[in-house]
């Protein structure tokens, strides 16, 4: 059986990043560039000004009352059309471009406009050179790298991006990610399930889990545990450039998923990794025309391991697809609230509370039944990894802690 780690590696050295392809800026929020981009432009394009203000000379603000001769006046999107000289402003609006003469603006605050007299009178005693004003290309310069291949895309990129006048990018695409869940006690969300049924819960967390991890869910409903239907089904799952599969893996008389899959020419990577929950997870590959591949993840019905095996597993697949660095989970160190006797022969991921407090990062285990238990984890935003082996923890001990929301 392969620990986690093996399990990481093994996704990753089978998992190739997709090729890259052209989407509009308004589509690629959280997706991942494929190219570096050069800046095509100077930013600012021009000298402008910081402020509302004035815009004059610095020498000639000396001591006591400095009053200048107002020449022209210059809002964003105009041009000044005068030099300044000794001894004359203009009057300039945040945004606008420095008239030429002008080595410093002195904010609204400190002068004081006499129209009628078309003079300003500027109060502080002295203005430094080049102050609340940005010369051309202080913020990037044409042929700056401005981002780099294998950046994902946040709201700031986008805003560069579109500052530069790229619409287009080369990124990584999101990946189609299928959804079969089998059984047959399971009846859809919206039907009452009669004796001995449950509801198909895990399609839904499945698909919500997909899309937060960035790939475009395809949900295919439920499978019979016969051989035909799950056949059929898993051959329209293997369209999609991923497929997870609910249930069936383990070591129960109707557990045909892993056999199914391989008569359908999906190679086995692993199946069981020591962790709990999940332990009957399966992975496996299928390669298909055009060079292509389909990745497929066999995760265990029961609900909290359906959960947990998609956010080790199957999302790091999803993200190294998307070319999303890191793509393996990341943990972050953490302080137990309060003593814990942590018990499993695996390495066991315990729902928990993460919170950041003054002091740091604190994290306290919520009640958790097992792997059945979907309920005591939406009290919980992270897991705690609990090595394997009995062990007690005071309050205040360390542990590493995964964290599946944003803590914001
Ligand atoms: P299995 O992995 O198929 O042996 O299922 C393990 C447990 O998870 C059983 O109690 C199933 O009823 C339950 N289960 C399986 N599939 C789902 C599903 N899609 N939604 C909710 N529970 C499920
Ligand atoms: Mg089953």
């Amino acid at each position: 059986m392969l620990s986690v780690d093996e399990a990481f590696a093994a996704i990753l050295a089978a998992v190739e990043t997709s090729a890259p392809v052209s989407t509009a800026l308004a589509d690629a929020l959280g997706l991942t560039l494929a190219d570096d981009i050069i800046s095509g432009i100077d930013s600012p394009p021009f000298d402008k000004s910081l402020m509302d203000g004035f815009a004059v000379r610095a020498d000639d603000v000396t001591g006591g009352k400095t009053v200048l001769r107002v020449i022209d006046e210059v809002m964003a999107g105009n041009l000044p059309t005068k030099v300044v000289r000794q001894g004359e402003a203009t009057r300039i609006m945040t945004g606008a471009p420095i008239p030429e003469g002008a080595d410093a603006v002195v904010r609204v605050e400190e002068t004081c406009f006499d129209a009628e007299a078309g003079t300003v009178e500027i109060s502080s005693p002295s203005t430094a050179v080049e102050s609340n004003l940005m010369r051309r290309g202080t913020s990037m310069r044409r042929g700056d790298r401005v981002l780099p291949a294998g950046r994902t895309l946040r709201p700031q990129e986008l805003g560069a991006l579109a500052e530069l006048g790229v619409h287009t990018v080369n990124v990584r695409p999101r990946p189609t990610v299928a959804v079969l869940a089998t059984g047959d006690e399971l009846v859809a969300v919206d039907q009452t399930p009669g004796p001995g049924q449950i509801r198909n819960s895990n399609e839904t967390m499945l698909v919500a889990q997909i899309r937060r991890a960035g790939g475009e869910p395809v949900p295919l409903g439920i499978a019979r545990d016969n051989r035909k239907d799950l056949g059929e089904r898993i051959a329209a799952g293997l369209q999609c450039d991923m497929l997870l599969l609910s249930g069936g893996v383990s070591a129960g008389k109707l557990d045909l998923v892993p056999s199914e899959l391989e008569a359908a020419g999906v190679r086995q990577i692993f199946h069981k990794v020591r962790v709990k929950p999940g332990k009957p997870v399966w992975y496996g590959k299928l390669g298909v025309p055009n060079g292509a591949c389909r990745h497929v993840f066999g995760l265990p019905g029961n609900p909290v391991s359906s959960l947990v095996c998609f956010e080790l597993f199957a999302r790091t697949a999803i993200r190294k697809l998307m070319g999303v660095e890191p793509s393996l989970p990341k943990t972050v160190p953490a302080r137990m609230a309060a003593a814990h006797i942590a018990r499993g022969d695996r390495p066991t991921y315990h729902p928990a509370r993460l919170e950041l407090s003054g002091e740091g990062a604190i994290v306290r285990p919520v009640a958790w039944q097992g792997s059945a238990d979907l309920r005591s984890t939406v009290e919980a935003n992270a897991m705690i990894q609990f090595p394997a082996g009995d062990q007690e923890y005071a309050a205040g001990d360390t542990v590493e802690v995964f964290c599946w929301d944003d803590l914001s």
